[in-house]
């Protein structure tokens, strides 16, 4: 079984990739902060976790305010650095974890935390600056990553109780994924900090002790505060320190601090802290719903799409739904061979299209949805996709119907 073998709380300011990336060991402005790692980095290097969960919020680099998430997490094969504005970082591609993640994700939303999921979008320095500071990863990195983006940018964020509980549901989670995996939990944020404004560089050391003592003896009292308390004593974007709150609810009651450290070079609190669980995990309560229903009992020929679908079957629905651009579809209908430039499609996902074999490409892993775009754009009724899918012929099929004459498709208007 998998197992949560410590958790890791570090700020996430691009401050320390740049020390890194600036070589500042011996730097005494920088110094500070590499010695405050130090010891995290040992721990890592003995404990050699397998998966490195660890949570982080996006700063506008791979979302975006046309479509905003509270939780969501990758679970892609491999997560790269993101380009924040002067190019990405110079740091390898770090390999993910998909079959625990999509475990994770499965056990999660049974467990009434209904998350967004993503893929292929690279991760920015709230993710990859602690990381590189972290690992040394200058022959590749040595742990998978399972990212969780946490959207505490725009208001309502979730609250500092509901990331409690979704640590807690986390762990739950981990702990019943059969493969015998090492996992570290590490959270990123803060700590007393403020951007927005007049009141932009404040700071509160003293707060952040306190908050450190809390989250390791009381976390259940920083639970309880609100977006507005947090923010009033730390700072308005030190209320991201919610996401601290997720990993230390994945582990036990009463933890070890093992490493804890605190730097203040110039508008962040540093903190690093180190925890390992002071007790065994508590048994996989039996109330938990079942992931995922098991398969004798999913409705035949019906083709659910899950992760492993959207993930395998990527390229193909990013191809269909391009169908919604006007130049892709132009193309498409003047030369599909050249419509097929762009997309990384299989040989086999090129030849169903060409040939509309709505059969094969639902089974392909084409979701419905893009399969009505394409039939849209081909000028073709739904019906001929449901008929197709059914290897059955239109009249078959529309004979079946209770007005066999009432055909349609999702096409607004026909373009000339
Ligand atoms: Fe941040």
């Amino acid at each position: 079984m998998a197992r949560i073998i410590g958790g890791i709380g570090t700020s996430h300011t691009p401050t320390i990739g740049f020390a890194l990336d600036q070589k500042k060991q011996d730097d005494p402005a920088w110094a500070p902060i590499f010695a405050a790692y130090a010891p995290l980095k040992a721990w890592l290097v003995e404990q050699r976790p397998d998966v490195v969960f660890t949570i982080y919020n996006d700063h506008v680099t791979s979302f975006f305010f046309d479509h905003y998430s509270a939780f969501a997490l990758g679970f892609g094969p491999e997560h790269s650095p993101a380009d924040e504005g002067g190019g990405a970082r110079d740091l390898p591609p770090m390999p993910g974890h998909p079959g625990l993640a999509r475990h994770i994700g499965e056990r999660l939303m049974a467990d009434e935390f209904d998350l967004s999921f993503f893929q292929r979008r690279p991760l920015d320095h709230g993710c990859f600056s602690p990381l590189s500071l972290l690992f040394d990863h200058s022959q590749g990195w040595p742990a998978s990553l399972i990212p969780l983006a946490v959207g505490v940018l725009q208001n309502p964020v979730p609250s500092a109780r509901r990331c409690w509980k979704l640590g807690r549901a986390l762990r739950r989670a981990i702990e019943s994924y059969p493969e015998d995996l090492k996992v570290a939990i590490i959270a990123t944020g803060g700590l007393s900090h403020q951007v927005h404004g007049e009141r932009a560089g404040f700071n509160a050391p003293d707060w952040d002790r306190e908050f450190l003592d809390l989250l390791v003896n009381d976390p259940e009292t920083l639970a309880r505060m609100s977006q507005a308390e947090l923010a009033l004593r730390g700072g308005w974007e030190s209320a991201e320190v919610v996401m601290w709150l997720i990993m230390r609810g994945a582990l036990s009651a009463q933890v070890h601090v093992a490493a804890r450290d605190y730097y203040l070079p110039s508008m962040t609190g540093i903190a690093t802290l180190l925890l390992e669980n002071l007790a065994p995990a508590p048994p996989v309560p039996a109330a938990v719903p079942a992931a995922s229903t098991p398969p004798e009992l999913m409705p035949p020929a019906s083709h659910p799409f899950d992760l492993e679908t959207s993930a395998r079957a990527y390229e193909l629905n990013r191809f269909l739904h391009a169908m919604t651009d006007p130049a892709h579809r132009v193309l498409f209908l003047s030369d599909p061979e050249a419509s097929f430039a762009g997309f990384d499609l299989t040989k086999t996902e090129c030849d169903l299209v060409r040939r509309h074999d709505w059969h094969g490409l639902i089974n392909a892993g084409a979701i419905f949805f893009g399969l009505e775009k394409l039939a849209a754009v081909l000028g073709l009724p739904n019906a001929v996709v449901y008929a197709g899918m059914r290897r059955e012929s239109l009249e078959a099929f529309q004979a079946s119907r209770n007005a066999p004459g009432a055909l349609y498709s999702v096409a607004g208007k026909s373009e000339a």
